[in-house]
């Protein structure tokens, strides 16, 4: 969010303007990104099809993620992280959310039980809507609507902290490679 005369930069791809004088901004330096505009009562865009459900939305609970592990070998971490399951659940929020469950990110997704995923589900919701309260993450480019960085990044418990003491048990963080993405766990509170 900038306001609407602020200089177009690098990367700057799109600006919905609102009516306050702000613009909501689109700048994508990885061009991960993609606009998309339809009508409210057309047919659901391909490229959304197979979509899961929001994480924030009724759609989405730990039931879910119970019924659709079943007989799944793939890591519990990379499970979450799929579009197809749910969406929006990036690297940073699949580490904490998996902390915070206690459950080691390496397991296979068909084995963690259903109090576990119960418990997963809730997790998810409650580090999303934290980071958003707190105004996003990654990259630091990132700014809120106020000019600031965001600042969720001091609250992680295990993102990013190899090596440093687990806040619950005192244990280090371990990192490894899951799906080719960084992976962070405390090896003493996540089984
Ligand atoms: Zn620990």
């Amino acid at each position: 969010m900038q306001p609407v005369d602020k200089p177009i930069l690098k990367h700057d791809h799109l600006d919905i303007v609102l009516e306050s004088g702000y613009c909501l901004r689109l700048n994508d330096p990885r061009r991960f990104g993609a606009c998309l505009w339809q009508g409210a009562d057309e047919e659901p865009l391909k490229l959304l099809q197979g979509m899961g459900p929001e994480p924030l939305s009724d759609a989405f609970d730990g039931e879910r993620l119970f019924k659709l592990s079943r007989g799944r070998t793939v890591a519990v971490k990379n499970f979450i992280m799929t579009n197809a399951v749910v969406v929006g659940v990036g690297n940073i929020y699949a580490n904490e959310a998996l902390f915070l469950a206690g459950i080691d990110p390496r397991r296979a997704a068909g084995k963690v039980s259903r109090a576990r995923y119960l418990a997963l589900g809730d997790h998810i919701k409650s580090v999303l809507a934290h980071a958003i309260e707190q105004g996003g993450t990654t990259l630091r480019d990132f700014l809120g609507a106020d000019g600031k960085p965001g600042y969720f990044k001091v609250r992680l418990k295990v993102y990013g902290k190899a090596g440093e003491s687990c806040q619950v048990c005192g244990t280090p963080i371990r990192s490894v490679m899951i799906g080719q993405r960084n992976s962070f766990y405390c090896p003493s509170c996540q089984r």
